[in-house]
């Protein structure tokens, strides 16, 4: 009779370390610079890679079943709040345009960052950090298929959504966060792990999602409001990998703390910029208002940021550039980021009105000494404008920042009454800047940003027109061939909220159920 024994059941941190030490091997028939040919060359010095320390212990068998886990409940309110038409439980269907925004902006970059995450996982040399950013990018790619199965929704039944695709790559302020994005995952791996890792995840990210699926819980949308805080579920293994990715590259070399205190002042400016539609979205586009882009700003960035860059001044890290100018700047971004859509309504895919007098009021207590002063006579004046059905539109095409590639819509520091902007000559051209973060980041690495595709240049240059335009044609219209161009259904997906489709249906379909009419 034979007898074996039970084997012993292993722990999770030794089954977390037989899957991630140990099984490395250097390279024999091609020299290891060759397998990893990014780890050296932006100049980041790694003597030790067993140093990494794994911030979160999970075997991929345990991460598969929380994830299903989570997806399970997840798709079950989805799909509840789909059958029951949830839709007609908003609070108003000017909500419907922060998730037009969303959609278009946002969720193409959680597929970059999938990308991003497993080039970087592939890239670096070390075991620990590759397991931990296949993880992410698994992450990231679950994040853009549930935000778009919980928005196809209303896809079927309002304006706006059906191109975004099509929209981020060619849409001027589209450009915005997808420039922010291809120029993280064209950087080296240790610079996407400061981008996006660090300063994005670990300092930005709650002002980017709390915004959102606050506003989505406050507006009566369950499925975005599921999906957001799903995605922040996985949110606090991607933070301290950020964290322990900053670390480990300060604590293994001293040479590496000036290459990374300038990639955090660049991404943190550049994260900052994309923010810009966060806080428009915030104080202008809910119509039950969460929090003020203010007092976000002072909870998240202030308050934690502070913290964070206090506990890595042992490494010899000082708070970004720019920082002050942000805490400065929150009592203008939202809006003059509003003020500048609400012109350029007929290029966008998404509804603009003028704030009404509630809302202006809201606004004036949550930014006294500044609203009323340089901002809501201008919503007036514009409310008055379109009350003589004169409602105005800017017929000009701005110009656009080389880096951020925002139009030039904010001001000097110190001053709210003039534009900002800064310029620098690169090989026998001028290039235009939005601020002195942006002239900086420029001034680094120019031969990068020369080459931007900035929106306007592109449509003044008659590249964002169909091939079949004529544009010597006597009735060619550019502005309108360009909307066509964005796949924009023309007059009904740029027209202003008041008369929209979206709000009529709304209106109709809501009235029908509480109701007998
Ligand atoms: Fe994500
Ligand atoms: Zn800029």
């Amino acid at each position: 009779m034979t007898t074996t024994a039970a084997p012993k059941k292993l722990g999770l941190k030794e089954r977390y370390a037989l899957m991630t030490r140990g099984l490395d091997w250097q390279t024999t028939y091609q020299p290891m610079e060759k397998v990893f040919p990014y780890a050296t060359y932006e100049g980041i010095k790694v003597h030790d890679w067993n140093a990494w320390e794994d911030p979160f212990r999970l075997t991929m068998d345990a991460y598969w079943k929380y994830q299903a886990e989570k997806e399970q409940k997840l798709y079950a309110i989805m799909d509840a709040f789909a059958q029951n038409n949830g839709h007609l439980g908003l609070t108003d269907a000017r909500y419907i345009n922060s998730l037009k925004l969303f959609l278009t902006g946002v969720s193409p970059l959680e597929y970059m960052a999938h990308r991003g995450f497993a080039h970087v996982g592939r890239s670096l040399p070390g075991v620990g950090a590759r397991v931990a950013c296949q993880m992410q990018s698994l992450d990231e790619l679950r994040h853009v298929q549930t935000q778009i199965h919980s928005m196809s929704n209303y896809n079927k039944l309002y304006d706006g959504f059906h191109a975004w695709r099509h929209m981020h790559d060619r849409v001027w302020y589209l450009s915005v966060p997808k420039s922010f994005f291809d120029d993280a995952i064209t950087a080296g791996p240790f610079e996407f792990m400061i981008a996006i890792g660090f300063s994005f995840e670990y300092v930005l990210t709650n002002l980017l999602f709390v915004p959102f699926i606050s506003g989505a819980a406050y507006n009566g949308d369950m499925g975005a409001m599921a999906f957001g805080f799903s995605a922040q579920s996985d949110e606090s293994r991607h933070m301290t990998l950020g964290l322990e990715a900053i670390k480990f590259m300060l604590e293994q070399d001293p040479d590496n703390l000036p290459i990374v205190q300038h990639w955090i002042d660049k991404w943190f400016w550049r994260g900052y910029r994309v923010l810009t539609l966060v806080a428009m979205m915030l104080d202008f586009m809910l119509p039950k208002k969460v929090m003020s882009w203010k007092e976000a700003w002072e909870i998240y960035a202030e308050e934690n940021g502070g913290a964070l860059f206090n506990d890595l001044a042992r490494y010899g890290v000082r708070p970004p550039l720019g920082w002050q100018q942000a805490c400065d700047d929150k009592v203008h971004l939202s809006s003059q980021a509003w003020s500048t859509f609400y012109q350029y309504q007929a290029a966008a895919p998404f509804h603009t009105w003028v704030p009404s007098p509630e809302d202006m009021d809201w606004m004036a207590q949550k930014y006294p000494g500044t609203f009323d002063q340089y901002y809501r006579p201008r919503f007036e004046h514009w409310a008055e404008r379109e009350a003589a059905g004169d409602r105005y539109n800017n017929g000009t095409l701005p110009m656009l920042c080389q880096v951020c590639q925002i139009p030039m819509l904010f001001t000097e520091p110190g001053d709210p009454t003039r534009i900002c902007y800064r310029d620098s000559v690169y090989d026998g051209e001028r290039y235009h800047f939005c601020s002195d973060g942006c002239k900086n980041i420029f001034d680094h690495e120019p031969e990068k940003y020369v080459q931007a595709w900035l929106p306007v240049h592109q449509i003044y240059q008659g590249n964002c027109f169909r091939p079949e335009a004529d544009p010597t044609a006597a009735d060619f219209n550019p502005l309108l061939e360009v909307i066509t161009w964005y796949q924009m259904n023309v007059g009904v997906d740029n027209a202003p909220y008041e008369g929209s489709e979206d709000q009529r249906h709304f209106r109709a379909w809501r009235q029908m159920t509480t109701s007998n009419a």
